[in-house]
């Protein structure tokens, strides 16, 4: 199901200084719905479950959360139910995430915007199952165990030569994770896809050794309008990047994370003989929520 063997690390040097090296992890390749970070940020609370014999998992997200769609892909492999609160009304026409998450098993429990806020289970599935035999994983996987799992991103290849990794920053769990499997000589840089989400600084502390403080560092420059805004200026981004690269990337996350990458480059944010690792970390399913012909590749 998760073929890590299929991710690989992709040069794209050649598009900058001669001094600098520009490697990206491509961790979208392990899976096409559980694709990228997902998969590290679920693996140590599906062994949870598995271990304290939970039958079911429930876990919280949007309308467009490639979390939902993971975790549900994720629960059916492992012959787990799942259970998706997702925030506001259901919709007549469901989005492509939800469509897929109902496709791979998970029952979709809609609450209202006030209600999700307190990431409480709804009645109708306590009155389903008993809370024995249910795990609750948090919105976008945050937390100790999914931060555990994210710091095996770094275990997959060596990276040591790098001295900077670089990834897109939701809720931080993946970059704590990152910060916690990384060496003490290496920078590990967040792009908040969220505008001025400046709290996530803290939350990522919240899951570190206090000792790993000092390496938390998150830029807030490139949200490019905001979480899932995605503007003419991105998309054409995303397009010259493909065809420069042959990488595709996704409007939420990665595509801001190269346009970010290759921004601080030009700028000459990073010294000239930087070894750059820029984490590709998957969700290009979002892409199917972009109007037809948005984009010049395939994203799934
Ligand atoms: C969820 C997601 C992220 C954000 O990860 P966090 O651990 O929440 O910071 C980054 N990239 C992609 C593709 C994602 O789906």
């Amino acid at each position: 199901m998760i073929k890590s063997e299929n991710l690989r690390i992709d040069s794209v040097s050649s598009m900058y200084k001669f001094h600098t090296t520009v490697d990206v992890l491509r961790l979208d390749l392990i899976n096409p719905v559980i694709s990228g970070n997902k998969w590290f940020k679920l693996k140590e609370y599906i062994s949870q479950a598995i271990e304290a014999d939970k039958n079911v998992i429930a876990t919280f997200g949007g309308a467009y959360s490639n979390h939902i769609v993971a975790t549900a892909a994720t629960a059916k492999a492992f012959n787990l139910k799942s259970v998706g609160i997702i925030r506001g009304e259901r919709a007549h026409d469901l989005s492509h995430t939800l469509k897929n998450a109902i496709n791979y098993g998970m029952e979709l429990f809609f609450v209202s915007r006030e209600a999700y806020k307190k990431k409480e289970l709804p009645e109708e599935v306590k009155a389903k199952y008993s809370t024995q035999e249910i795990l609750q994983i948090p919105e976008g996987g945050y937390g100790i165990r999914g931060m555990e799992g994210a710091a095996q991103i770094l275990k997959q290849i060596d990276a040591s030569s790098y001295n900077y990794i670089v990834t897109a920053t939701g809720t931080g769990t993946t970059l704590a994770g990152l910060i916690n499997g990384s060496a003490d000589n290496q920078q590990v840089l967040g792009i908040s896809v969220l505008k001025n989400n400046f709290s996530v600084n803290e939350e990522i502390k919240h899951l570190l050794p206090q000792d790993r403080w000092n390496k938390v560092q998150v830029n807030f420059d490139y949200h490019l309008g905001g979480y899932a805004k995605a503007s003419n200026e991105l998309l054409t981004f995303m397009n010259q990047w493909y065809e420069q690269t042959g990488i595709p990337s996704d409007f939420v996350y990665t595509g801001k994370l190269f346009y970010a990458v290759n921004d601080l480059i030009q700028k000459s944010s990073f010294s000239e003989d930087s070894r750059i690792l820029i984490i590709h970390s998957g969700g290009l399913q979002g892409n199917l929520s972009l109007p037809n012909g948005s984009l010049i590749f395939k994203s799934v």
